[in-house]
Order: structure tokens, then sequence, then C-alpha cells
């Protein structure tokens, strides 16, 4: 039976943990990679319907501000002590981040294959 909240099948098998379902069409499962590199603002294409996803632009435009606020934090930190535990911090938040990165939830793109009829049919 198919989860009410993300769509996906559990009976077949639990999704992996960094693992998500694609926003159209629950069938296709995007890996840690490919969810990484959504967090890096690329966009995905499902091998099982084409359609393109995302990572959800707000909570992503938030995190970046993270990623900046530990960058100018620990960097100037840093530049002002010269103490080098300051440069191992900001690599650990860095990783910290990354690994938050993979939970950002996926957003559906509309592309040409998700056009409504109506809309093919003004073109
Ligand atoms: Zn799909």
């Amino acid at each position: 039976m198919p989860c009410p909240l993300v769509g996906a099948d559990y009976s077949t098998g639990v999704l992996p943990m960094f693992s998500s379902p694609c926003p159209h069409c629950f069938l296709g499962r995007y890996g840690w990679w490919p969810k990484y590199r959504a967090a890096k603002w690329l966009t995905l294409s499902c091998s099982e319907c084409g359609r393109r996803a995302c990572s959800h632009p707000l909570p992503l435009a938030l995190l970046y501000i993270f990623y900046l606020a530990d960058v100018v934090n620990f960097g100037y930190l840093y530049v002002l002590q010269k103490d080098p535990l300051y440069l191992l911090a900001m690599f650990l938040v860095w990783i910290v981040l990354d690994v938050i990165s993979l939970r950002m939830p996926l957003a559906a793109m509309r592309s040409a294959n998700n056009i409504s009829k109506e809309e093919r049919d003004k073109q």
C-alpha cells in the first residue's frame, strides 16, 4: 500500500536512508548521488517517467545561508586567530550540511512531458 505522505510503496521494500521516490510517478528512485547533485541546484531526470525534479528551492536556500554562515564565521575566526582548529570546524560543519542536503525534499518540475492537454492544444 503506498504511503500517503510520500507515495512510495513500502510493501516492496524499505527505501534506503538517502533515497527518494520521483515526485511525479513515485516509481523512479533517486539515490544519494543524484540527491547530492540536486542539492547543488542541478535538476534530475527520472529514469521511469523522464520528468524533471529538483531539490525544493526554499529549504535549499535556507541551507545555503548556513553554508555561507559556516564559511564566513569559521573562515573569519581562522584568519583572526590563526588556529587550524577553526578550519577543521569549518570542514566538519560543511560535511554535516552536506549530509543534511541529502535529506532535502524533492520538488516536481514542469517539463515538456508534463504540460496539460489544454496547454498542448494551445501551442
Ligand atoms: Zn518519475
